[in-house]
């Protein structure tokens, strides 16, 4: 396959934002989108094009049935000027899982990434330069058959599109207050948690909303079965410092296999941290937050990188994590990853990728 690239005319491209501190998430993309379409058993046309509307037949199958999944990475503009992606190829598998358990087409991930890489160089003046600030990357695959019998689509359209974010804290790296869901659940084991796809989102809005009514910034999900042990928060996976043991849920089946979380696991080993992947019940959170036993918890996630929590509420009641501040380990895990993803520091893991 060769990857064609028609450059938007100059007269036609936007403004970029001024303000880097008012950013956001997810408000603004970038002059050009990597597009391919799966049609008679293979991929074809890859092409990057300006970034355009689709036009899509209202029975297309993504609109009835929710066969859609994506991904979300980063670039970052390095110290010395350069544009680094942050082990991506971790990204392309996980979407190739997630495709095979939707039934879509699996693609190939060093091809995706090259185009990657040359949308993101092409559309480089939208990297922000800030400390914190990136290109947000949005690999997304949806069905577009119009038909409308349950079954996988014959055929699927592939895109990217790009654009700045601003750095997640732009007040301070502050723990937030979390709801425990003990009504609503995300994903249960046997379905699609595990996998990047739409209907994980769609089925997490109900509780999302009820909370941030009540006043809380996210949700920690529990097991959709017995309501006890704990999964992810919001769209993070989950950290609890109890001792001085770094415990994670395991990867059954219902929680999304972060890239954040396979990397802090790493890092917190090699600096001196025991980490256990294990069961951890709601009642266990809740005793280690009055016996002051669970010194810290906080998320992971490529969008925030690492969120500290400092208050959970279960059963109507709220408990302080610690002292309610930041921990010294979630501190230090950030820094060190975004000193890692900055290119600022030396990389033992081989996870940077210098693209430009
Ligand atoms: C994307 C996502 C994560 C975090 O994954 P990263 O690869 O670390 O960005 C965690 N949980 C859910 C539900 C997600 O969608």
């Amino acid at each position: 396959m060769e990857l064609s690239i028609a450059k938007a005319d100059p007269s036609r491209m936007k403004p970029k934002p001024k303000d880097e501190a008012t950013l956001g998430f997810g408000r603004y993309f970038s002059d050009h989108m990597f597009v391919m379409r799966h049609a008679q058993g293979r991929w074809q046309d890859p092409r990057i094009v300006p970034y355009a509307n689709f036009e899509m037949d209202p029975a297309a199958m993504v609109f009835h049935y929710g066969q859609a999944i994506f991904e979300g990475m980063k670039a970052y503009r390095g110290k010395d000027g350069g544009i680094y992606l942050f082990r991506p190829g971790a990204n392309m598998e996980r979407m190739n899982n997630s495709a095979a358990k939707l039934c879509m087409p699996e693609f190939d991930g060093e091809f995706v990434l090259n185009a990657m890489k040359d949308l993101v160089n092409l559309d480089r003046d939208w990297i922000p330069r800030t400390h914190g600030s990136a290109l947000y990357i949005r690999p997304t695959m949806i069905a577009d058959e119009p038909a409308l019998g349950v079954r996988p689509s014959a055929t699927y359209i592939f895109f990217i599109i790009v654009g700045p974010v601003g750095a997640y804290y732009p007040e301070g790296f502050n723990p937030v207050k979390i709801y425990v869901s003990d009504e609503h659940v995300r994903a249960v084991r046997g379905g699609v948690g595990e996998a990047k796809t739409a209907a994980n989102y769609a089925a997490s809005l109900y509780a999302a909303e009820k909370a941030k009514k009540a006043g809380f910034t996210q949700v920690l999900w529990l097991d959709a079965v017995e309501r006890r042990y704990v999964e992810e928060v919001g769209t993070m996976n989950i950290f609890f410092l109890m001792g001085d043991e770094l415990i994670t849920p395991p990867l059954r089946g219902s929680i999304l296999p972060g890239v954040t979380r396979d990397s802090v696991i790493r890092v917190a080993r090699d600096i001196g941290c025991m980490v256990v992947e294990r069961n951890i019940t709601v009642d266990e959170v809740v005793e280690g937050c009055k016996s002051g036993t669970l010194k810290e918890v906080f998320g992971t996630g490529t969008a925030a990188v690492i969120s500290p929590v400092g208050e959970i509420s279960y059963k109507d009641r709220a408990h302080a994590v610690g002292d309610g501040k930041t921990g010294p380990l979630a501190t230090r895990l950030f820094n060190y990853l975004l000193s890692l993803q900055y290119a600022e520091i030396e990389d033992p893991y081989g996870w940077v990728k210098k693209i430009g």
